[in-house]
């Protein structure tokens, strides 16, 4: 089965936090933390079109600027999240410089931020023809854990508990299209920007009984046919996937039933391991997780598969030791929970 999202970590498990969601067949990619950049080349920055950014402790967003000045002068609308006081923060950040020769840009970059609190979301945007000036003020809403939805898919977050509030998201697609080739072909159909739109009718419920139009892409003449049946015999429908991104957080029983109900069922979970459980006071003091906190938060979240990340440079050459402790306290906790393991695609980071 073709996997919607390929998520990789940017950076090592030693350096900075930084998951890359790329779109498969779309120019288009998210970004979960905004830890060092560097290891990105300008034509994957500018792909990303949504950031949510967990905390702004420095290893989490220092790459902001990194990205923004790929980003300028271009037409894009870039969509940033993050917790409470980051329209202050990205405010200070933007502050830092001078945008005097931004008006001979002819090209127009938005920023639109999200900044989450418990109960509400607060919003604003800023152009860069204006000198990332705000524009307007403030906008409130409620906030009901749905951050960003579009027909295909959504980003949840929750409100976790690190020194400062800290984020964590689940992205979840509402199901998978797959296209098959043979369906294609025995249409006689080549593939096109029609796919695309093809899906997202499909993602956004359309009435399957409307007509769907197809231009040819080269020669020959528009084709017609029922949606419903176009997905019959062109369209595999999967479930969609799920994938969490948990960094840190303190552990305690408020952190253990916010991120199983966050990552409940993720086919990835990507969570911090800073610390050997033999070290958990230490973890406990600067409010992360150890490594066999994170295997038991996989299990009771019944994920498929976890990737450790966010490694205490304290353990450098013992990366083993870590994934070890988190595997066997994964193990355990999903024996205890009578839960039957199957493919557990325990991940090893980047
Ligand atoms: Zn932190
Ligand atoms: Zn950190």
């Amino acid at each position: 089965m073709p996997a919607l999202f390929q998520p990789r970590l940017i950076n090592g498990p030693f350096e900075d936090p930084g998951l890359l969601i790329p779109f498969p067949f779309e120019r288009r990619a998210m970004l979960f933390d905004l830890g060092d950049l560097a290891p990105l080349p300008p034509r994957d920055l500018l792909k990303i079109s949504q950031v949510f950014v967990t905390h702004t402790h420095m290893d989490h967003f220092i790459g902001f600027d990194r990205l923004l000045r790929c980003v300028l002068g271009r037409e894009k609308d870039l969509d940033l999240y993050g917790p409470s006081g980051f329209i202050g923060n990205v405010e200070g950040k933007l502050a830092g410089y001078s945008w005097d020769l931004v008006d001979r840009f002819t090209s127009r970059l938005a920023l639109h931020l999200t900044e989450v609190r418990a109960d509400r979301l607060l919003r604003r945007s800023y152009h860069c023809g204006d000198g990332f000036a705000p524009a307007g003020e403030i906008v409130e809403e409620p906030f009901d854990g749905r951050l960003h939805a579009e027909p295909a898919l959504e980003v949840r977050a929750a409100v976790l508990r690190h020194s400062i509030p800290c984020l964590g998201f689940a992205l979840t697609e509402r199901f998978h299209v797959n296209i098959h080739t043979t369906g294609l072909k025995a249409l006689g159909l080549a593939p096109g920007p029609w796919i695309a739109r093809f899906k997202q009718a499909l993602y956004a419920g359309a009435d399957r009984q409307t007509e769907f139009r197809i231009l040819p892409v080269r020669s020959g003449s528009e084709r017609t046919f029922v949606l419903g049946s176009l997905a019959e015999e062109i369209a595999r429908i999967t479930p969609g996937q799920k994938i969490a991104y948990i960094t840190d957080v303190g552990d305690g029983p408020d952190t253990r039933t916010a991120v199983t109900a966050l990552a409940r069922d993720a086919d990835q979970l990507f969570i911090e391991a800073a610390f050997l459980d033999s070290e958990r006071d230490r973890a406990a003091a600067t409010h992360h997780l150890t490594a066999r906190q994170a295997g038991e938060l996989a299990a009771l979240a019944g994920v498929r598969g976890f990737t450790l990340f966010h490694f205490s440079p304290r353990y450098e050459g013992r990366e083993a030791e870590l994934r070890e402790e988190a595997r066997q306290s994964y193990l355990q906790m999903a024996a205890r929970a009578g839960r039957k393991m199957g493919h557990t695609g325990i991940g090893h980071g980047a």
